[in-house]
């Protein structure tokens, strides 16, 4: 994030806490060092960053529009755009032009990948899709298996 730290001042304490939590190892050390610096001027203590780091880990966030991020409740979200190319070239469809964009939003503090990411309440709903689908697949079976005992018999 290379205009991280024009910026710095406009995180909120619970937003640096997340940044220092999260990203401070994925900066350059020049970055890291003004974050620190901010930090430091705010006077928040390891202990201070690690309690608002906590109390918004929490916090339950299920925003469904991904203007807040769920899982530090920032509202800087950011937009990804991802080229996708064709490596078909034994095919012949690689043209050079991306073949695609893929486009994810991303948590500006502590990086929550909206595309990869789960929820709490969204692993729980995959799950239970996921059985509802198997139980629906046997009952089909069965079902099936009825059908044709009976046809035959
Ligand atoms: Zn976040």
């Amino acid at each position: 994030m290379p205009d991280l730290t024009t910026t710095l001042t406009d995180y909120l304490d619970f937003e640096l806490a997340f940044i220092v939590a999260y990203k401070l190892d994925t900066y350059s050390e020049d970055v890291a060092s003004q974050v620190r610096e901010e930090v430091a001027s705010r006077n928040l203590s390891p202990e201070k960053l690690d309690a608002l780091v906590q109390e918004k880990l929490k916090t339950e966030i299920n925003d469904h529009q991904q203007k807040i991020c769920p899982r530090c409740s920032s509202q800087k979200i950011v937009t990804n755009k991802e080229e996708f190319h064709g490596n078909n070239k034994a095919f012949g469809l690689d043209s050079g032009k991306p073949l695609t964009f893929i486009e994810y939003k991303l948590c500006g503090v502590c990086g929550w990948n909206f595309l990869v990411d789960e929820t709490r309440e969204e692993k729980n709903e995959r799950r239970t899709s996921v059985f509802l689908s198997i139980v629906l697949f046997i009952l089909i079976v069965l079902l099936m298996t009825y059908v044709i005992e009976w046809a035959t018999s």
